[in-house]
C-alpha cells in the first residue's frame, strides 16, 4: 500500500502533471487540456452564434451600452413572482467599461436566456428543465438520470436535484459501492444571484445529451440548480424567513440547507462546487473608487484542522487548472475576496476560516470544495452570456478535472478519511483561527474610463491561519440526553453518534463560563456566542439514553468545530445545545456500552 503513505502521496499529487493517454476516446478534446494546456474552445450543443455574429468589433458595439448607464432600483417583486433582473442599487456603469466585457463566441439558450426575455428562468422552467435532461438521456443507453426531491423550501417549493450517473440505478448504495466519484453543483443559495442557475442548467443538458456525456462513464453527477427557490421568486439574497442558508450549513436552522446536508451525507460527493455571483460595484467603489474586474472569484476550503492534502488536491488538481481553462477562454480570476460594511476599514479579506459556509464545512466533509463566483450580481443582466460562460466553463474544467483524476481521488479520500479518524485523542486542534494579513495587489477598473486601476490592498490571506485558540483533541464528545437536537443535525451532517445503553464511568473535561465578551461578535446569530470558558477535569456518569460523538470518524474536525462551545459558530452559541453541562470532552476512551443511532 505504498500510496498509503504521506511522501508518496506528495509525489503523486506532483505527479499529475504530466500528460495522461485516455481510455475514452469522447473525453479526449475536453480532457487533454486539464493541465498546462488550456481547454479548447467550448462548443456546447446550445444554439451556437452564427459565424456572421462572432464577437468583433463590428457586433462588439451591439453590447456596449452607447451612453453611460445606470441601473434603476429594482421595484420590490411580489412573491411567487418570477425572478426579476438585480439591481440593488443604482450602479454607474460607462459604456468603456461594459467594452472590457465582451460577449463570448457561444450562446446559451436556457429559459431565462432566451433573447427579449426580463426574467430568469422560472422555478417551473427548472423542473421541467431538468426532466428534458432524464427523459434526453434515456434515448440512449448506458447513463441514468433521474430527478430527486431533496425537500421543500420555506415556502413549500420543491427543492431537486438532478442525478446523472452511467450507474444502473441511482440510489446512494449503488453509487457509493461502484466507486466513482460523485461531483455535487449546486447554485443560488443566494436568490439575487442568478448567473450560477442558468449555467447549471446548461451543464445538466451538456451531460445528459451533449459533450460532456462521456465524463459520466468516470464520475457521477448530482445538480442542485437553484438551492434557494424563494429568494429567486423575490430577488433577494436570504432565504424567505431571512436566513442566509450561504452560512447555515454548520447550524442548518434551514429547510434549505438541511436539504443539502441530507444530499450530501446520502451521497459524500469526493468534490463540491457552490455557484455564486458578486456585485461589481457596492462597497468597493466606495471604498476604492473601483468597480470590481474579475470574470471569476474563487477559493476553497480554508477552515482550520483541514488535512494538508485535501487542501493541496483543491489547490493543485483543482483550482490551477481551472484558473488555465479560465484564461483559455478571455475570463480573468483573482481569489475570492470581500471587504466590511464599515466604510473606514480598507481592509479587503479572502474567505474566512468559519465553520459555517458549504465552502468550508465541505471541506470538512472531506470533499474538495470550492466556492466559484461569477461577476455581476448588481448588474442586471449586463454581460449575461459572459457570466454564465464563466460559470460553465469552471464547472466544465471542474468535472474534467474529477473524471481525470478518479482514480487519485479514490485513494485521497479514503487516506483523509483515516487521517482523521487517527487524530482522535491526540495532540491539539484549533478552536478558532484568524486570516494573517499581507499585502495584495488588486486590479479594479477606473469606472469612467474603464482602464485597469492596479490599488495595493491590506490583505486578509486564508492561505495561512494563525491559530487564536487551540485545544487538545478529545477522543470525543458526551452530550446529555436532553441534547437530542444537537444529535440529529450532527446525524444530519453525516456525523457518527452513539448512543449510551449500559449506565458508565468517563474521564473528561467539563466547561465552565468565566466571563462574557462585552464586544458581542459581528453578524453573531447566537446568543451565546461571546462565552468564554475554563475547563475541568472529573469523572463524570454516563446514564443511559445520553450521546457519544466519537472523534475517531472521518468526520471527527466537522463534529469538533459543532461542539467546541466558544467560537461564534458553536452549537451552544447558537442554543442548539441548551446548556454548557450538556458537553463533556472526553478524555480517554470510554469503555461502556453504545449503540449506534440509525
Ligand atoms: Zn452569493
Amino acid at each position: 500500500m505504498p500510496r498509503s503513505q504521506p511522501a508518496s502521496l506528495l509525489g503523486h499529487l506532483r505527479f499529475w502533471v504530466r500528460a495522461r493517454a485516455l481510455a475514452l476516446p469522447g473525453l479526449t478534446l475536453l480532457m487533454a487540456a486539464c493541465t498546462s494546456v488550456p481547454l479548447p474552445p467550448w462548443t456546447p450543443t446550445a444554439v451556437r452564434q452564427p459565424s456572421s455574429a462572432r464577437i468583433g468589433p463590428e457586433t462588439s458595439a451591439k453590447v456596449v451600452p452607447p451612453v453611460v448607464q445606470v441601473f434603476p432600483v429594482a421595484s420590490p417583486a411580489t412573491i411567487g413572482a418570477p425572478p426579476v433582473a438585480p439591481a440593488d442599487q443604482p450602479t454607474p456603469y460607462s459604456a468603456a467599461v461594459a467594452a472590457r466585457f465582451p460577449a463570448p463566441s457561444v450562446v446559451y439558450s436556457t429559459p431565462g436566456l432566451q433573447a427579449g426575455r426580463a426574467a430568469f428562468t422560472t422555478q417551473a422552467e427548472i423542473r421541467a428543465w431538468l426532466r428534458d435532461q432524464v427523459t434526453a438521456a434515456a434515448r440512449s443507453a448506458g447513463i441514468t438520470a433521474a430527478v430527486l426531491s431533496i425537500g421543500e423550501s420555506q415556502r413549500g417549493e420543491p427543492l431537486e436535484t438532478l442525478i446523472l450517473t452511467s450507474a444502473t440505478s441511482t440510489d446512494p448504495a449503488t453509487l457509493l459501492a461502484a466507486g466513482k466519484p460523485t461531483v455535487l453543483l449546486v447554485a443560488q443559495q443566494h436568490g439575487n444571484e442568478p448567473a450560477g442557475s442558468e449555467a447549471l442548467l446548461v451543464i445538466a443538458s451538456e451531460l445528459a445529451q451533449g459533450l460532456l456525456r462521456p465524463m459520466l462513464q468516470s464520475i457521477n453527477v448530482l445538480i442542485v440548480p437553484r438551492a434557494n427557490p424563494d429568494g429567486a421568486a423575490s430577488n433577494q439574497r436570504a432565504t424567505a424567513g431571512g436566513l442566509d442558508m450561504s452560512h447555515d450549513h454548520l447550524l442548518l436552522d434551514t429547510p434549505e440547507a438541511q436539504a443539502l446536508a441530507r444530499l450530501t451525507r446520502d451521497y459524500q460527493p469526493t468534490v463540491v462546487v457552490d455557484a455564486h455571483e458578486y456585485a461589481v460595484a457596492g462597497r468597493f467603489l466606495q471604498k476604492f473608487g473601483g468597480l470590481q474586474k474579475f470574470d471569476a472569484r474563487l477559493e476553497y476550503a480554508t477552515a482550520a484542522n483541514l488535512p494538508e492534502f485535501l487542501t493541496k488536491a483543491a489547490e493543485e488538481w483543482y483550482r490551477r487548472p481551472l484558473l488555465a481553462a479560465l484564461k483559455a477562454q478571455g475570463l480573468s480570476t483573482e481569489w475570492y475576496y470581500t471587504t466590511s460594511v464599515d466604510l473606514a476599514d480598507k481592509i479587503v479579506s479572502m474567505g474566512g476560516a468559519r465553520p459555517d459556509t458549504s465552502r468550508n464545512v465541505n471541506g470538512l466533509k472531506n470533499a474538495v470544495s470550492l466556492l466559484i463566483e461569477s461577476r455581476g450580481a448588481d448588474i442586471g443582466r449586463q454581460h449575461i452570456q459572459r457570466r454564465v460562460h464563466t460559470l460553465v466553463t469552471a464547472v466544465t474544467s471542474v468535472l474534467s478535472n474529477t473524471a481525470q483524476r478518479a482514480g487519485d481521488l479514490a485513494q485521497l479520500r479514503p487516506y483523509i478519511e483515516k487521517e482523521v479518524s487517527a487524530e482522535a485523542c491526540r495532540g491539539q486542534a484549533v478552536v478558532d483561527a484568524a486570516l494573517t494579513p499581507a499585502q495584495h495587489e488588486l486590479v479594479m477598473l477606473d469606472p469612467v474610463t474603464g482602464a485597469d486601476k492596479s490599488i495595493m490592498v491590506d490583505w486578509d490571506s486564508a492561505l495561512v491561519l494563525e491559530p487564536l485558540k487551540a485545544r487538545a483533541r478529545p477522543c470525543g464528545y458526551w452530550l446529555s440526553a436532553g441534547s437530542t437536537k444537537a444529535a440529529d443535525r450532527l446525524r444530519l451532517l453525516g456525523v457518527k453518534v452513539l448512543r449510551v445503553v449500559e449506565p458508565g464511568s468517563l474521564l473528561g473535561d467539563s466547561y465552565h463560563e468565566t466571563s462574557r465578551a462585552t464586544e458581542p461578535h459581528q453578524d453573531a446569530r447566537g446568543a451565546n456566542a461571546d462565552a468564554h470558558v475554563s475547563l475541568m477535569r472529573g469523572v463524570l456518569d454516563a446514564p443511559r439514553g445520553s450521546f457519544y460523538v466519537p472523534l475517531n470518524q472521518p468526520l471527527g474536525n466537522l463534529a469538533f468545530a459543532a461542539l467546541e462551545p466558544d467560537t461564534q459558530d458553536s452549537y451552544f452559541a447558537n442554543q442548539i445545545l441548551g446548556s454548557l453541562q450538556s458537553t463533556v470532552r472526553v478524555m480517554a476512551e470510554p469503555n461502556i456500552s453504545f449503540e449506534e443511532l440509525p
